[in-house]
């Protein structure tokens, strides 16, 4: 049974922040995400606010605010430690490009401002003064039926905003939400909204996503609404991202939910059909992920799934983090066990172990651990600047991962002479 929410369940640092509003006679409620939270008994940390007082009246309550988007009417008060989103009630007027409102307008009722939300259970507000509960769309009935329904018509609400294509999907997997007929017959056909949306947009969306507890879940939802090549191409042509669905991507949920890149590199080696790194390059190129994180992406395609001949000797699992980098471990662990078919119980926790027991020698890994650097290769050979300096310092960094004893000034002089 879910709970309506009430004012005794709302910390008391939201009372006094709430009487500050109606101590200059404005309105002050808990909406969206929190309250959805709340009636779940989740523990809520992020507070939304929505309020008839506008942005530089906001300003105005708090000493520390911050204008995160004044022309959408969001403020974030910093209030007794917290980061308090405030938003003032609005409502959108036509989205002719899929992404944008053409116009934000101000001074409308919290009823037009829940009618702006995309689903029913995110269109809930609970007024902090009154204690009144505010639910036109029956949200609290879809959160008891584990209902995700979009607010108002869902074909219109998915060619607003293309985001929220993915936004159904993400919730429906966190919550384990089934998804209504309606809304997801819509889902099936609106695939040409997610054009208009931001690589940006769609990439947060699709990493939060695979941070839900089933990966599986997600990938099958794009999968069967058709949304998966979208996700992957920007004209959602061509999905060489195929078999989603298939048993093996069950093997995604092996994965921490909290390593979504990882989850993202074991979907590509399950289900792409080419040559896997270049296919990292180009969904790293599509959804423009950060250096950071085409680098994990890049590097776990590269290295591929660990087998057990590659973790025999101490010196093969030198080699194995040497290429992969030390601080890759669990995602290498993890990531090798959901995509081998042979994959058992413990397997990832057994090449985690394997490799933190080589790790803990504390063997040099890369180039800047070597006892000797470039500068001091090329005074004692006398050479000067060039690539040749960088073969040498990977020559001895292969001899010192093949034997971490010879990791000494002098040895590595000798050995740089002979491959010089
Ligand atoms: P989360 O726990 O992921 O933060 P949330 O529901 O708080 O979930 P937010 O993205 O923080 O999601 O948005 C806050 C609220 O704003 C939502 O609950 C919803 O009411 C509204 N909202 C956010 N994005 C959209 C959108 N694209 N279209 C319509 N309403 C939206
Ligand atoms: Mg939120």
């Amino acid at each position: 049974m879910k709970r309506q929410p009430s004012l005794s369940a709302i910390p008391d640092f939201l009372h006094s922040f709430a009487n500050r509003f109606a101590a200059r006679g404005y309105r002050c409620l808990l909406v969206g995400g929190s309250i959805r939270d709340a009636a779940l008994q989740f523990d809520v940390q992020d507070f939304d606010i929505a309020t008839d007082a506008r942005p530089t009246d906001v300003q105005r309550l708090f000493r520390k605010t911050i204008p995160t988007g004044l022309q959408h009417g969001t403020v974030t008060v910093l209030y007794a430690g917290h980061q308090i989103e405030v938003t003032t009630f609005r409502a959108e007027a036509d989205y002719s490009d899929g992404r944008h409102p053409d116009a934000v307008e101000f001074g409308v009722s919290i009823e037009e401002d829940l009618a702006r939300r995309d689903f029913t259970i995110n269109a809930m507000a609970l007024d902090l003064h009154t204690g009144a509960f505010i639910d036109p769309f029956n949200g609290l009935e879809d959160l008891q039926d584990r209902l995700l329904r979009t607010v108002g018509s869902p074909s219109e609400r998915f060619r607003e905003d293309g985001l929220r294509l993915l936004r159904a999907i993400r919730f429906s997997a966190r919550l384990d939400f089934r998804i209504d007929e309606e809304t997801h017959q819509a889902m099936r056909t609106a695939h040409d909204a997610l054009r208009g949306v931001s690589a940006e947009r769609v990439r947060d969306e699709l990493l939060k996503s695979l941070s839900a507890r089933s990966a599986a879940q997600v990938v099958s939802t794009l999968d069967e609404t058709g949304l998966i090549g979208h996700v992957f191409y920007e004209d959602g042509s061509a999905p060489t991202i195929r078999y989603a669905a298939s048993d093996r991507t069950r093997n995604l949920d092996l994965i921490p939910s909290d390593l979504p890149l990882v989850r993202l590199a074991a979907l590509i080696a399950l289900c792409s059909e080419g040559n896997d790194v270049l296919e990292a390059l180009r969904v790293s190129d599509r959804l423009k992920l950060s250096n950071h994180e085409r680098g994990i992406l890049t590097r776990l395609l590269e290295t591929g799934p660990v087998n057990d001949n590659q973790l025999q000797t101490d010196r093969d699992v030198r080699l194995l983090l040497s290429r992969c980098g030390s601080g890759m471990v669990q995602e290498i662990s993890c990531f090798s066990a959901a995509i081998r078919v042979d994959a058992a119980d413990g397997l990832s926790e057994r090449i985690e172990q394997r490799l933190r027991e080589v790790l803990a020698e504390q063997p040099p890994l890369t180039v800047r651990e070597l006892a000797v650097d470039g500068r001091t290769v090329m005074n004692e050979l006398n050479l000067t600047p060039g690539p040749v300096i960088g073969r040498i310092l990977q020559g001895l960094l292969d001899f010192v991962i093949e034997d971490p004893s010879r990791n000494s000034y002098e040895q590595l002089i000798e050995k740089a002479r002979t491959i010089a």
